[in-house]
């Protein structure tokens, strides 16, 4: 049995059975019963110890019902595993489990949750829950839950991880004419997940927007592959709830530190070509927008409004996005000018006002939207006597269909443009109070069609030397805390990075040595496994002349042995001393995120980087443009680029040593975190000067 055929059974089966059904008064399996009233097809009541439920025919067992595609259960605990065996039996192909006592008790629940995935990947079913509020769809009229109404029909679907969260955003969409194809509670995701929803409901032509409330994603890397597949076509739209990040990790890694789950998310989320909204209201915000309107062609916000004040605050709204204030061309300018009173204003934003009546905001918009520069409008009225609100709602619909640009409305009030809203929102033109809201919704259409029309960034394949690096790897068995620092930089030369010359001693004498052959003034680092911040304890001695090396040498030792006596001093580092005048410190990074896998971090670099935090994310691989596009993300980017009178740095060896970073974390899964820090970016090439790694003794050779 397919994937596609479970997901069919689930939104638009033909006959639903629903286990544990009785008419008992408050309980959920009476509930369920009463919600599928409206359902096109065969409801089948099932429980051994009924002859009818609520008027119809009830069967002991699935093996004596007629045959149904879903079967809902709301069973006791104990008892559910046994009902979905039997559905299993009987060819059942989708199961919406309703009873709680699983996973999210722990203990025994969690058990009871594992036999429950198993049973059910067994016979191939298609599994919601458990401890899920259920299963809607419009398709059929299916209300497979014991939440408190139907749906309104429309082509948003949603999921979410919370319950109580459907009710809610249900009810409340209700009163907001907001309609929907599917909605599922996902309760805890034993089998069916966000990343099986979305691949579903991004197949499906008839859903134009996928949103979503979740509190975590598991399998991060498998979600990244569908939503990255199904966003080109389909937007998704969701809220992650949890975005502080409270298990500050004690990292050993400057990344470590940095890139927790939430850059993770963020960062992942981003890549998947998903919008993430900030609150619940901006997700229906966006999601209105998206699935009334069509994309816009172009960055450029043409604002029609009856008041000052709404109008500068669009103007804020669309310069706190990625928009910008459409400029007109004369044409416009001329005709309305030909269509506004003499002390209107022509210019963006369009003041029609106070006294405009439907006859002048429809002029306006025409005269607007008709603009080859303006991508989108945003059409604003408060409350005046003179405007009839139905008529105006129909005006601003047909000129939007005339023109099949993307526009938004700001009918600033209650009762008295209620009649509006309704025709805007029967013609798909979402209506926001707040002009803001409206303008950040179209910004979400923006930044959804910049992310859908994003060519594919493939990952990089340098030539490097593997084999060599992961014998460099296996050295980390007998070290605390399986760290390795600058005595592993042969690491970075397998992978293609420059470093200084230099050699790890372990005597004055031999110190020495390497400080006469490189010539010069050296650079001494102490090699600790036990020092991570080597700066932190003066473990760093920069400019050393050669007569001083020997007594350096005790000195950083010395130092080690103050800072914690039995640390193992693996020796000093006699590094060649580079000229850093020109340069900048940047640092390249990786961490492992549970869920999205490798990571790879690029920012502003050098002892001070959990400081100055500017930094950018990405999950791994990372290809050219993404490494581009992480270059650029750092506010200091202008520094890389030579601002004031600065050399700029060779931009495209950072971008391809980031790639090589990425390449690494990629072929090494023994790599749990990495530091480059600093690769230092000069105008001719980067240099890499310092390295720290984490390692998994278990999986290198
Ligand atoms: P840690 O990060 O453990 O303190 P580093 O090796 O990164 O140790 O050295 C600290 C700082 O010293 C670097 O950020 C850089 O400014 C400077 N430094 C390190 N190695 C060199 C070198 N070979 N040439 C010039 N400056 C260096
Ligand atoms: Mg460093």
């Amino acid at each position: 049995m397919s994937e596609t055929d479970g997901i069919a059974a689930l939104f638009d089966p033909d006959a639903v059975a629903v286990v544990g059904a009785t008419d008992r008064e408050g309980s959920v399996g009476r509930a369920i019963l009463e919600n599928l009233a409206g359902f096109d097809g065969t409801v089948v009541p099932v429980n051994p110890s009924r002859e009818t439920v609520l008027g119809r025919r009830c069967f002991p067992d699935l093996a004596s019902a007629p045959a149904v595609d879903l079967a809902v259960v709301a069973v006791p605990p104990d008892a559910v595993v046994p009902a979905v065996d039997a559905a299993g039996a009987a060819g059942v192909q989708a199961v919406v489990v309703i009873t709680a006592g699983f996973s999210e008790t722990g203990g025994e629940g969690a058990d009871r949750e594992r036999r429950l995935r198993e049973t059910a990947a067994t016979h191939g079913i298609t599994l919601v829950g458990p401890n899920s509020l259920g299963v809607m769809s419009t398709r059929s009229g299916l209300n497979a839950t014991f939440g408190p109404g139907d749906p309104l029909p429309g082509d948003i679907a949603f999921m979410s991880q919370s319950g109580a969260f459907v009710t809610a955003v249900l009810d409340w969409a209700e009163g907001e004419g907001v309609g929907f194809r599917d909605v599922v509670s996902l309760g805890n995701k034993a089998l069916v997940d966000e990343t099986d929803l979305v691949r579903a409901w991004g197949a499906d032509p008839s859903v134009s927007v996928v949103i979503g409330y979740l509190e975590a994603i598991e399998d991060g890397r498998a979600f990244l592959e569908a939503a990255r597949a199904v966003t080109p076509e389909t937007p998704v739209v969701l809220v992650k709830s949890g975005r502080t990040d409270a298990g500050a990790r004690a990292a050993s890694s400057h990344t470590g530190a940095i890139a927790g789950s939430e850059r993770a998310y963020e960062a992942g989320l981003e890549q998947a070509g998903v919008l993430r909204a900030g609150s619940v209201e901006a997700l229906f915000d966006y999601a209105r927008a998206l699935s009334g309107q069509p994309l816009p062609d172009g960055d450029a916000v043409g604002v029609v409004t009856n008041a000052g004040g709404p109008g500068v605050m669009a103007t804020d709204a669309v310069g706190d996005a990625d928009l910008e204030l459409a400029s007109f061309g004369p044409g416009t300018r001329d005709r309305l000018e030909s269509v506004l009173p003499e002390t209107a204003n022509t210019h963006n934003p369009v003041d029609v006002i106070g006294d405009a009546d439907v006859g002048r905001y429809r002029a306006a918009l025409d005269a607007v939207l008709g603009d080859p520069g303006v991508g989108s409008a945003v059409v604003i009225a408060a409350p005046t006597a003179i405007v009839d609100y139905a008529e105006l709602g129909q005006a601003v619909a047909a000129v939007q269909a005339a023109h099949g640009k993307p526009v938004v409305a700001a009918m600033m009030g209650g009762a008295r443009v209620e009649p509006a809203v309704e025709v805007l929102r029967e013609a798909g033109i979402p209506n926001y109070f707040d002009p803001a809201r409206a303008v950040a919704s179209l910004d979400a259409a923006r930044r959804h069609r910049e992310r859908a029309a994003r060519p594919v960034d493939p990952p990089t394949s340098h030539d490097v030397d593997r084999a060599r690096a992961a014998e460099i790897l296996e050295r980390v068995q007998d070290r605390p805390g399986n760290r390795l620092g600058v005595e592993a930089m042969e690491l970075l030369e397998a992978y293609g990075i420059d470093t200084p010359a230099g050699e790890v001693v372990d005597s004055p004498g031999a110190a020495r040595a390497v400080a006469e052959r490189l010539g010069g003034d050296v650079v001494m680092k102490v090699v600790s496994p036990e020092v991570v911040h080597k700066s932190d304890i003066g473990g760093v001695r920069v400019g050393v002349a050669t007569a001083d090396v020997a007594d350096a040498y005790e000195d950083l030792v010395a130092r080690v042995r103050a800072y914690q006596p039995d640390a193992t001093v693996l020796g000093v580092q006699v590094q060649e001393r580079l000229d850093l005048s020109d340069a900048t410190e940047t640092i390249v990074g990786v961490t492992r995120d549970p869920g999205f896998g490798p990571l790879v971090l690029f920012g502003l670099g050098g002892v001070f980087v959990e400081v100055l935090e500017d930094t950018s994310v990405r999950v791994a691989p990372v290809g050219e443009r993404g490494a581009r596009e992480m270059v650029e993300g750092v506010r200091a980017a202008p520094l890389l680029r030579g601002a004031r009178g600065r050399e700029p740095a060779d931009l495209e060896a950072v971008v391809e040593a980031i790639t090589r970073i990425s390449q690494l974390a990629m072929d090494l899964p023994a790599v749990l975190e990495l530091d480059v820090n600093p690769l230092v970016a000069g105008p001719d090439g980067v240099t890499a000067v310092d390295l720290r790694l984490t390692v998994d003794p278990s999986q290198t050779g």
